[in-house]
């Protein structure tokens, strides 16, 4: 397929002109790296999240979970985030700027030479950086009340998987997901929401028998592929990138990235992880708790192992964004193909004039339809106008009321992207869209 034309900038700005994504505290002059999620951004953002929960949890042996966001501070000196989840961070004595130096070119770093205001020996030596987020619990700003917003949602799992694994009378191998807000006081946040220091990940934590856990690994990261195909990116876009030994976290047994090329190039959109039981064996030598698995066919205790997958909601709704990103030369129009079961609104609903009863009728079909699904109704402009302003919200369907329908009981339905219309009774319209999301 041949390239979409697809730039940030041009991504940024459909995406605050139809309402999925604005500046955070925009009449403030906004706040770096924050987002809020507009009408059509909300829809589409728990679109992938139902989508995904389906996906994951939708099996003989995976349940969900919500734990909380703050949690006891133990747990994140257990988890090795109070220790080693740091970025190194360098200074431009003389212009300020701030960097990652694991970010900076080779030939750059080698010279110490700040990438902002290109002077050599500036940048200063690194400094550990920790990326969690700190505030205190309670009235008291002492450090006995610090506490960190959670930097990911992981741990919250690894905490409570005997409690999940003994009500749902689980056997390994089992997993549990969540998806919640994860906080990091990222020093190069950036890219519109690709990296934010407050976002949404989409996290499973499979519990496996040590020995399985390379077999369980390969399933889940073909599993995870294969998410993002039937979220209908194209796959060219897509391709894993294992880490190597030396790239390895400080937890991780094995770990491959899900990568999508961006435009500014190829980067991570999940991290699948074997995770051994190091989580489990830090988090029973911190509490003092047994978090022994008991095997009653086998009659053996153990500690499981973690396959780990890892997304971003936020950074997910962004490769959907660009991926569906088209401008149509030849209709000179933009169209986001999002995938139909992703789209916000499934149909819009156009009389072909005010009166005449025309009005009328949309507004009925309209109020008939929300009843299968969300919808739009739409009298404002010229119909091509219309039907242009849905292209680029990614809108699949529109249905146009004409001095035929008061006729014959029929309307036209078009299709966003191939602009195909066909005429039917407006008893099969809602069966007949119905069928479409289901097969698309
Ligand atoms: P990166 O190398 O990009 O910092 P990471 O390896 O630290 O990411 P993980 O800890 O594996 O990321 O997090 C899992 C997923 O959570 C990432 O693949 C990404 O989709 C998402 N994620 C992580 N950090 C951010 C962030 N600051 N903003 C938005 N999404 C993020």
């Amino acid at each position: 397929m041949p390239d979409n034309h697809a730039t940030m900038d041009k991504i940024v700005s459909l995406a605050k002109r139809r309402g999925f994504v604005f500046p955070s505290s925009e009449i403030y002059g906004g706040l770096n790296s924050c987002w809020d999620y507009g009408p059509l951004g909300i829809e589409l953002k728990k679109n992938i999240q139902d989508f995904w929960w389906r996906e994951m949890t939708y099996r003989p042996n995976v349940v969900g979970l919500d734990a909380s966001i703050l949690m006891a501070p133990r747990v994140w000196e257990a988890s090795g985030h109070v220790e080693n989840f740091t970025d190194p961070l360098v200074d431009c004595r003389v212009c300020k700027a701030r960097f990652r130096e694991d970010e900076l070119p080779p030939e750059k770093l080698e010279k110490r030479q700040c990438p902002n205001c290109g002077n050599l020996g500036s940048l200063t030596d690194a400094r550990k950086f920790n990326l969690m987020f700190k505030t205190f619990m309670g009235p008291v700003e002492e450090d006995a009340a610090a506490i960190y917003l959670r930097p990911e949602t992981a741990q919250g799992i690894y905490v409570n998987y005997l409690n999940v694994q003994t009500v749902s009378r689980l056997k390994v191998p089992f997993g549990i997901a969540q998806v919640g807000k994860a906080f990091r006081n990222e020093i190069t946040p950036g890219n519109f929401i690709f990296r934010t220091r407050e976002f949404e990940q989409m996290e499973m934590q499979f519990f496996v028998k040590p020995g399985e856990d390379e077999r369980w690994f390969e399933y889940w990261a073909g599993q995870r592929m294969d998410f993002y195909r039937k979220l209908g990116i194209r796959s060219e876009k897509l391709r894993f990138k294992p880490h190597g030994p030396d790239e390895l976290a400080h937890y991780a047994k094995a770990a491959t990235d899900i990568q999508y090329e961006f435009p500014f190039g190829w980067s991570e959109l999940e991290g699948v992880h074997n995770r051994t039981d190091f989580d489990l064996k830090r988090h029973q030598e911190y509490s003092g708790k047994s978090l022994l698995y008991f095997d009653d066919a086998a009659n053996e205790k153990f500690l499981p192992y973690i396959i780990e997958t890892s997304a971003g909601l936020n950074r997910t709704l962004l490769v959907v964004l660009l991926d569906a990103y088209w401008e149509d030369t030849e209709h000179e129009r933009v169209v986001l193909r999002l995938h139909p079961r992703l789209a916000p609104v499934k149909a819009v609903i156009c009389p072909l004039v005010k009166k005449d009863g025309l009005a009328e009728i949309a507004e009925k079909i309209t109020a008939d339809l929300q009843a299968h699904f969300p919808v739009l109704y739409d009298q404002q402009g010229s119909i091509g106008k219309r039907y242009y302003r849905q292209d680029e919200a990614g809108t699949p369907y529109g249905i146009t009321v004409d001095y035929q329908t008061k006729e014959d009981g029929t309307v036209t339905l078009r299709d966003r992207d191939t602009l195909e219309q066909v005429r039917l009774p407006l008893t099969a319209l809602a069966e007949e869209i119905e069928r479409r999301l289901r097969v698309a």
